[in-house]
């Protein structure tokens, strides 16, 4: 293993490569081009006996590992939804990474704890949250969703099903048809059976249907089941519409139901005064999650998570074994009470470093003109009329697709905007995806990377429309 004096070295070699990387990183193929089992071939079947200089390694990241990469901190990548970084979040990984302390309670690193809480309540001021919710940070929204689960579950059972298991009770979900995935499979752990999961109607613009809720919630009731959780989404992975909170409220209130709000990539517009029409109603919002490790400018991973009822949170997964006691127990926050893992990250730093070297003008700024520039390239697909928006934009993603007025048949339409979208992928010059929205084959373009100009988003429509041209006319 290398020294004190390599690792110098090294380091200062390292940061010069990342520097380089990030300044060029719009030059290489935005998804990897490599061929299933191909690099997986090509690396050793046994472990290095023999230690190998940092040197050797180093190269073999170069030349095996790049190539597999696919550069999601490409000012290219339009894909899913971005993990976008910055260059203060990778300075705080750095020292994150050095520090190496496992954060689990207060005692094991006290300052974990106190900057946890202090960004967490930062957040809540950046976002418009209520003051009487309390965060945590959590490592993904997946992870936040089972857990607002588990405490409505532990809730409504008067905290019997953790102790005793489940009797008979028929806990009922809801959520929308657009609702994320990760929902269902929060359901699937939390042992509440995924066919207990309601997917109810939406409107024509993707948005939850509340008189449908209602109607489902009422139906349940009727036979004997209980109606456990809603599901709000703000900003549906396909499409990001946006659930209406303030009537879903109204009706989580007068069943009892714990309302959770999945807002894990738009959540980061609420920084924006105009956006805040999103969470009308969230005083009534039992818990409400967003990842600033999407649209924030913080490393993957880093979820925020907030709840009302801080007890019932900790009442659902403390747990106390003499090896944990401490002193401090009850005056400070010990987050290994505050979800799944025993051990955790000290990710707080980066959001800190984040915060504070953007400022929240600065962020502002950033969201704004990255929604700015949906608004624009909406405008113009409007304006091609070879193309067609397939939902109208909310924020910075934009859905549309290809439609040439002599082709009506809608498997054909599917078919073509495959073809395009793998065409256009394969290129390497952009990184787009899709989903299907009414059945249609729709493409997504998320403008939300950290580096995204509006060159970048230029080049990429007139990659669109020259490909669609070479392809089909
Ligand atoms: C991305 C996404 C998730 C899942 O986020 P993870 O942090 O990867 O678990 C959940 N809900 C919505 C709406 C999302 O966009």
């Amino acid at each position: 293993m290398i020294d004190s004096n390599e690792f110098r070295k090294q380091a200062h070699h390292f940061v010069d490569w990342m520097a380089d990387y990030l300044e060029q990183v719009d030059k290489l193929p935005v998804k990897s081009r490599v061929n299933p089992g191909e690099i997986f071939q090509n690396l050793p079947d046994v472990p290095p006996d023999q230690p190998e200089s940092m040197n050797t390694v180093f190269e073999d990241f170069q030349k095996m590992i790049i190539p597999g990469m696919t550069h999601w901190q490409s000012p290219n990548f339009f894909a899913y939804f971005p993990a976008n970084s910055s260059y203060p979040s990778v300075l705080a990984e750095m020292l994150t990474a050095t520090l190496g302390a496992q954060c689990m309670i207060w005692d094991t690193s006290p300052v974990a704890a106190e900057l946890e809480e202090k960004v967490m309540n930062w957040l809540k001021i950046m976002l418009g949250l209520p003051d009487t919710m309390v965060g945590v940070i959590q490592d993904t929204a997946s992870t936040a969703t089972l857990t607002a689960l588990l405490s409505a579950r532990e809730r409504a059972s008067g905290y019997t099903i953790n102790s005793d298991g489940f009797i008979n009770q028929k806990y009922r979900v809801y959520c929308s048809t657009e609702t994320h995935s990760s929902i269902e499979k929060g359901v699937k752990i939390a042992g509440l059976g995924k066919n207990n999961l309601v997917k109810v109607n939406v409107d024509d613009n993707f948005r939850l249907d509340p008189h449908h809720l209602q109607n489902a919630i009422q139906e349940d009731i009727k036979n004997g089941m209980y109606p456990l959780c809603i599901i709000a989404s703000l900003g549906t992975t396909g499409s990001t519409a946006i659930d209406p909170l303030k009537e879903i409220t109204g009706i989580a209130a007068r069943h009892d139901i714990w309302l959770h709000v999945d807002a894990a990539f738009a959540g980061t517009a609420l920084i924006l005064d105009e956006y805040r029409w999103m969470i009308d109603g969230i005083e009534q919002v039992d818990s409400f999650v967003f990842n600033p490790h999407k649209w924030m400018f913080t490393n993957f991973d880093l979820s925020a998570y907030f709840v009302k009822d801080k007890d019932a949170l900790i009442r659902t997964f403390s747990i106390n074994p003499e090896y944990l006691k401490t002193a401090t127990a009850g005056k400070v926050n010990d987050y290994r009470d505050w979800g799944i893992p025993l051990g955790r990250r000290f990710r707080a730093l980066k959001l800190w470093f984040v915060i504070r070297n953007f400022g929240v003008k600065g962020l502002q700024e950033k969201i704004r003109n990255h929604i700015e520039m949906a608004r624009e390239l909406e405008k113009q697909i409007k304006e091609n009329q070879h193309f067609e928006i397939i939902t109208p934009r909310t924020l910075n993603l934009v859905c549309f697709r290809y439609k040439p007025k002599r082709i009506t048949d809608e498997n054909e339409l599917n078919q073509i905007n495959e073809r395009l979208l793998q065409t256009l992928n394969n290129t390497g010059k952009v990184f787009m995806s899709h989903t299907k929205l009414n059945g249609k084959y729709t493409l997504r373009m998320v403008i939300g990377q950290t580096q995204v100009s509006v060159q970048h988003v230029n080049k990429a429509w007139k990659l669109i429309q020259e490909t669609a041209i070479q392809l089909f006319q």
